[in-house]
């Protein structure tokens, strides 16, 4: 089941040096999830061909024009392709209010439900499907702003060949199998699921994190997961920059990933300022070695 988060926009603040305001296309079981969106949103999706209409969900941290400012222009492209489809927003209520604002000003009547969720700082479930919930994580910024996990619920087993023909399973059964259950032979006997499948594989999980102050409060909430995207707005040398403007740097983000153990780090919302960005690289993986800039238009797997 892909599982996958592909970078539509790194920078902060302000395009530059060819990088865009924050955005990313979160590819779960070929469902299309839009985590923040920025300014130049389209544009990026527009060139790795991701259709914005296979996007019902999406989710805003905070309500700062970097991370918001595509929305609108997004509404206005799904509408003028005479959407359906009911399309889900999280977020706080600013971007709700912002959102409608524009709408009535511009006299637009959408040709599709739009759905506001408003996020509160607070930690609390806001999607569950099947296999997949979305819970919020409260950051530390100069405006109400939340993370998000993604966090997988449900893995299915893999079943082992000579199990199949041993059994002499049914398509059903070999269906059931990799759901978790145990099966019943033809002869009546109960064969348990551990002893039918491959090694369980460990759910899951991405958890976004941008824009925040350094705050160990989210290490429980991001414990072990596969992919943690942390903001790195600063090098270690702007950190009084960095605390004033509530933001973070290379070395906080990589230590932050330490103590929750992940797997891998992506940095990302890097401030304008930097063209080079060997420097927060360097300085996260003397720290953190399992580190990547989050390169735009580039596709990160999220476990394996
Ligand atoms: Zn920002
Ligand atoms: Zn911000």
């Amino acid at each position: 089941m892909k599982f996958e988060v592909t970078i539509l926009g790194s920078n902060s603040a302000i395009p530059a040096h060819g990088r865009h305001p924050t955005a990313q296309i979160l590819n779960f079981n070929d469902e299309l999830f839009l985590i923040d969106c920025g300014e130049g949103t389209q544009m990026r999706m527009g060139e790795l061909k991701v259709k914005r209409n296979k996007i019902n969900n999406i989710f805003i941290s905070h309500i700062h024009g970097d991370h918001v400012f595509g929305l609108i222009g997004l509404i206005n492209s799904m509408n003028l392709s005479n959407r359906k489809k009911p399309l889900h927003v999280f977020g706080p209520v600013e971007v709700h209010q912002t959102i409608d604002f524009q709408l009535q000003l511009t006299k637009n009547e959408l040709s599709f439900p739009l759905v506001f969720h408003e996020t509160k700082m607070e930690v609390e479930q806001i999607v569950e499907t099947s296999n997949l919930e979305v819970i919020t994580i409260p950051l530390d910024h100069r405006v109400a702003c939340t993370g998000f996990l993604f966090r997988e619920k449900f893995r299915e087993s893999n079943i082992r060949p000579e199990a199949i023909a041993q059994y002499e399973l049914s398509v059903d059964q070999i269906k059931a199998v990799k759901n978790g259950s145990d099966i019943q032979t033809k002869s009546g006997e109960t064969i348990p699921n551990k002893d039918l499948i491959k090694k369980k594989k460990k759910n899951r999980a991405y958890a976004f994190c941008t824009d925040t102050a350094y705050l160990e409060s989210i290490i429980p909430l991001i414990q072990d997961v596969d992919l943690l995207y942390h903001e790195a707005t600063f090098t270690e040398s702007e950190l009084s920059r960095a605390k004033d403007t509530f933001h973070c740097t290379g070395k906080q983000a990589a230590t932050i990933a330490k103590k929750a153990n992940v797997h891998k780090l992506l940095l990302g919302h890097f401030s304008a300022r930097y063209g080079n960005l060997s420097p927060l690289l360097e300085e996260a993986q003397e720290i953190f070695p399992n580190t990547e800039l989050a390169h735009e238009q580039v596709t990160f797997e999220v476990g394996s």
